[in-house]
């Protein structure tokens, strides 16, 4: 008798379904604006997803059982993918909950050199724990650096290339997407170009891509950038140059000669993109303003002994004036913001200007240089360099080829002093940077920030609104998306995201994150089970 009317039930129900043409599904995005991620302009219509996938758009669709999601006056793109984020966190912040706010749902850890060295059981525990957006990898270069040569300051032995080949090898197969370098960092910036050639060839043999924090980024910039180039030739690689900026008073307005380069790269057949953070501050440690060879060796132990030759000290002080004077300090303590400082916390959000006040120090260069070595002496902090130009910013987000990632770490609300972009980022591009200044449009800047850092990491089925495609999708208002985060004031979420869906599944919505966690692991191109 059960089965009996179960069976008439169905029947009514296929009939109905289909004398109604009715869709099936889970959710139905009615009445939006649909931005496809393309650059296209936006259309008008609604979208349905079933399971984890987009099943279709069209105008005035119906869907049974699906939960309708009000799209009036409201704008649906792909979810943002970031190709720099610091994702070292995710362990003890699985949510990823600054990530999700600010509508990313899929990110690329592993940037500036630094990832895990056994990629396989970090990405395994992950994917154990469960994450709130997608997490793919890169391998890094100082990373296997240190494991096969510590933080030595020379060429490695042939044999000491080809263990250092081998763990790019194996992190490929692990599921990395590609190599990062970190050339300013610590051991990178030991490492000659023949080295990065010789491992990213290993790298692109297998499929994968080449992003890079450049040598330099102040003074040497323009030599840092050919030498990218150089390497997406010789190692025949795709390569991006990670937020990309012209740091440093004596460089800015350099980036009309950067994208020169890259368009000239690209023009002559080489894969070369950038990606950029939309601020005209950096961050980073304390001790990038500090000369490498003073670090060589360790960055507190052997620093500190350096420190104890007064020669060296004198050296190691000059170096540090100048890089305040001329590249990251932006020639100013007062463009020096003090961000994560376990030893003196009470300084946090304050500038180096302030510090060198309350010692009773004039605010020279010559102090804030005493002031840094003091800080390393310390364990070190990280600062936010406000020493990059608004016009720069502008220029390369213009470029058709520039990508929005956030350079961000993964962070809790309201813990440390992050830089704003943690919480920013997309929203800002899209609502100062697109709708307030006209810098590009909007369904331009929703490309940078879906299509293009899909298509450079070899995505098929995401950043891009298409049936098929995997349901990571933003739903946000136009006219109030807009990052709150400032410098003084960090730990504030944008503004104008209704819905973030991960994966066909609501993970934020009214500011509410869902307790489930819906991003998957995504593996590169090379990866072997
Ligand atoms: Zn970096």
């Amino acid at each position: 008798m059960k089965t009996k009317l179960a069976f008439i039930i169905l029947l009514f129900s296929i009939t109905y379904v289909y004398s109604c043409r009715e869709d099936t599904g889970d959710y139905l995005f009615k009445d939006v604006k649909i931005y496809d991620g393309t650059g296209s302009s936006a259309t008008h219509g609604d979208v349905i997803i079933e399971g984890d996938r987009i099943k279709k758009i069209g105008d005035d669709l119906s869907c049974m059982v699906c939960e309708t999601i009000d799209g009036k006056d409201l704008s649906l793109a792909p979810g943002f993918i970031d190709l720099h984020a610091h994702l070292e966190p995710l362990p003890l912040i699985p949510s990823a909950e600054s990530a999700l706010f600010m509508g990313c749902t899929t990110a690329l850890g592993g940037p500036d050199g630094g990832s895990p060295i056994n990629l396989r059981n970090y990405l395994d525990t992950l994917n154990q724990i469960g994450m709130g957006i997608n997490v793919a990898y890169l391998i890094g270069h100082n990373s296997i650096r240190t494991e096969v040569m510590h933080l030595d300051g020379r060429a490695p032995t042939p044999e000491e290339l080809e263990s250092m080949k081998e763990l790019v090898r194996q992190g490929m197969k692990d599921g990395a997407f590609g190599i990062s370098t970190g050339l300013k960092y610590l051991p990178g910036t030991f490492a000659k170009t023949d080295e990065i050639i010789a491992l990213s060839k290993e790298a692109s043999l297998m499929g994968g891509i080449y992003t890079s924090h450049l040598r330099e980024e102040g003074l040497g910039l323009i030599e840092g950038v050919e030498e990218a180039i150089t390497i997406a030739r010789d190692a025949d690689i795709p390569v991006v140059l990670t937020h990309h900026k012209a740091i440093g008073l004596p460089m800015w307005g350099r980036s009309v000669q950067t994208l020169a380069l890259v368009d000239s790269a690209r023009n002559a057949g080489l894969d070369v993109m950038v990606d950029q953070y939309p601020y005209t501050a950096s961050f980073t440690g304390i001790s990038v303003l500090i000369p490498a060879w003073a670090l060589e060796g360790g960055r507190y132990e052997a620093f500190a002994k350096r420190c104890e030759d007064p020669k060296l000290r004198d050296s190691i002080k000059a170096g540090i004036v100048y890089n305040i004077l001329n590249d990251r300090g932006g020639g100013d303590l007062k463009r020096i913001q003090l961000a994560k400082f376990n030893w003196k916390p009470h300084l946090e959000g304050k500038y180096l200007y302030d510090w060198a006040l309350e010692e009773g120090m004039e605010p020279t260069a010559e102090n804030g240089a005493e002031l840094v070595i003091q800080a390393q002496l310390h364990r070190g902090a990280s600062a936010i360099y406000h020493a990059i130009s608004e016009e720069d910013v502008m220029r390369i987000m213009a470029h058709p080829f520039a990508m929005v990632a956030s350079d961000g770490r993964i962070t809790a609300f309201e813990k440390g002093f992050p830089h704003p972009r943690v919480h920013g980022t997309f929203p800002r591009v899209i609502g100062h940077y697109a709708r307030d200044k006209g810098v590009i449009s909007i369904a331009e800047a929703i490309r940078k920030m879906t299509s293009l850092p899909a298509s450079r990491l070899g995505l098929r089925d995401r950043g891009v609104i298409k049936v098929g495609q995997k349901a990571d999708l933003v739903l946000f208002s136009e006219d109030k998306i807009i990052d709150k985060a400032t410098f003084e004031q960090p730990h504030q979420y944008p503004e104008g995201i209704e819905v973030v869906m991960v994966n066909g599944q609501i993970a934020l919505q009214n500011g509410q994150l869902s307790a489930e966690r819906y991003g998957i692991i995504l593996r590169g191109p090379a990866f072997e089970r």
